[in-house]
């Protein structure tokens, strides 16, 4: 086959698309990665810090970027979605529309077209916690590293003011969306996960009682991109915070919501319980679980924070979250299920412990895959269309990156019709 018909193309380019797209490309074998974002990176983007070592994840995606930026058999699309795929395994025809960033290779970041406007937009990575211009860079670390015009603004005065004030010719309001064609050998399918709405389990508060909040939006609030610049304070009143409870299971293995484990967010709680406890010394931070799942080498980081005695763990279930009047903060209410008594604790902020949803289980890509019934991927991939990472399964980083590298070798031996 030609070098054009070996491409391997990847949906998603978060860890897990990512990993595909860099080993296959270091292996020999072409790839473009499809991005629906402004930026690569996916949810891992926007942690804080990761478990176990507790390091900033641009440590593990730097090298990525690097690898993506030195690569020539790398090519990747942001603001791009597949619009059709036909063709059968070993030579496909995938359609993807590029949508207009309304900024050019030219933006150095400067920031000026943000400064000349006045329109705000929710900020796409802070889960409506704050606003930003919508002239914007997605986040402090994105890459590429350039602006983004919304489009609410295109057709305005606003988009000309940032048009004059950009001194590089980089903000080009002509841009159109554009389609392109590919043909290629294999395609993976890594379109990751969706946190659970949590709205839906109406007895823990989510968006009705002030300070109540999610696993996702507390890694916002906790990163110093984040948006209060990493202070953990209540959102209802700015107040600092010095005490958490984090809620586990938060609508995960429930027939009426998740019947399955998310299998991380046990560890991501035990790691957003040392947010506080670093930020704030006499700070306390309360964990309610049905069962701590922290398997093989992640045991000894719950045995570390198990060990703050700041930190408390609970087998219990919670049963209502309220506001609490006096504090200005919110009652934690249900059973202690070890010692048999009630749960009854006034925290400043909860935290709610949602579960992983897959990017696949509302509207199906344009290609044939077979699901489960909660919408994660189960083909095995003979096919030629292969899933990666959190689209499968819930998967932390390390097990998104091994079964990356596994869909990498599966898609070059597609691509060469084994
Ligand atoms: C609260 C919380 C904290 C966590 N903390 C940690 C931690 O500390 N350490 C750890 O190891 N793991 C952690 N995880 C798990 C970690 O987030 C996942 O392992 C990781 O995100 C998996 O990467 P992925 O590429 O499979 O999915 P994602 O990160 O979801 O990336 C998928 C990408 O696909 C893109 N996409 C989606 N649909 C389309 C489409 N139709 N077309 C094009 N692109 C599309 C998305 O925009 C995204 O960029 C945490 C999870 C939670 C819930
Ligand atoms: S688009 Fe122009 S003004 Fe805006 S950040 Fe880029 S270079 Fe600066
Ligand atoms: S990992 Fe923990 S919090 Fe998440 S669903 Fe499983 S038991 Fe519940």
């Amino acid at each position: 086959m030609g070098d054009e018909e070996r491409k391997i193309l990847v949906v998603g380019g978060g860890m897990s698309g990512m990993s595909v797209a860099v080993e296959a490309a270091e292996a020999g074998t072409a790839t473009v990665i499809v991005e629906k974002n402004p930026y690569l990176g996916g949810r891992v983007a926007l942690l804080n810090q990761y478990f176990p070592k507790l390091c900033p994840p641009f440590c593990g995606l730097e090298i990525n970027f690097r690898r993506i930026k030195q690569n020539p058999k790398i090519q990747f699309h942001t603001l791009a979605e597949v619009e059709s795929i036909t063709g059968e395994p070993g030579n496909y025809q995938v359609t993807v529309k590029i949508n207009p960033r309304y900024v050019n290779d030219n933006c150095t970041a400067c920031g000026k077209c943000a400064e000349a406007c006045q329109t705000e937009i929710p900020n796409p990575v802070n889960y409506g916690m704050d606003k930003i211009k919508a002239a914007y860079l997605p986040h402090v670390m994105a890459f590429p590293f350039k602006y983004v015009l919304a489009p609410e603004i295109i057709g305005t005065d606003e988009a000309k003011k940032c048009a004059e004030a950009c001194a590089y010719g980089a903000v080009d309001l002509d841009m159109q969306p554009t389609t392109v064609t590919y043909n290629v050998g294999a395609v993976v399918w890594a379109t990751g996960w969706d946190p659970y709405d949590a709205t839906k389990v109406d007895y823990l508060g989510l968006g009705q009682v002030p300070n109540v909040i999610t696993s996702v939006m507390f890694e916002r609030l906790a990163a110093a991109s984040g948006p209060t610049g990493g202070k953990i304070v209540r959102p209802s009143d700015g107040k600092e915070v010095n005490s958490v409870a984090f809620v586990q299971c938060a609508g995960s293995r429930d027939e009426n919501h998740l019947p399955y484990c998310s299998g991380v967010c046990c560890l991501a709680s035990l790691k957003q319980a040392t947010y506080i406890r670093e930020q704030a010394p006499e700070s306390k931070a309360y964990i309610y679980y049905i069962d701590v799942r922290a398997m093989g080498k992640y045991e000894d980081f719950y045995t570390k924070v198990d060990a703050d005695e700041n930190v408390t763990l609970v087998k219990s279930k919670i049963a209502r979250i309220s506001p609490d009047p006096e504090s200005g903060g919110v009652l934690v209410e249900g059973e202690d299920v070890g010692k048999g008594d009630r749960v009854k604790q006034v925290v400043d902020l909860a935290v709610l412990a949602v579960g992983m949803v897959p990017g696949t289980a509302g509207v199906k890509p344009p290609l044939e895959m077979e699901y489960d019934d909660f919408g994660f991927v189960t083909s095995s991939g003979a096919s030629g269309i292969i899933p990666a990472g959190c689209v499968k399964a819930p998967m932390e980083v390390a097990a998104s990156i091994q079964d990356s590298t596994a869909a990498a070798l599966k898609a070059i031996q597609s691509t060469l019709g084994r």
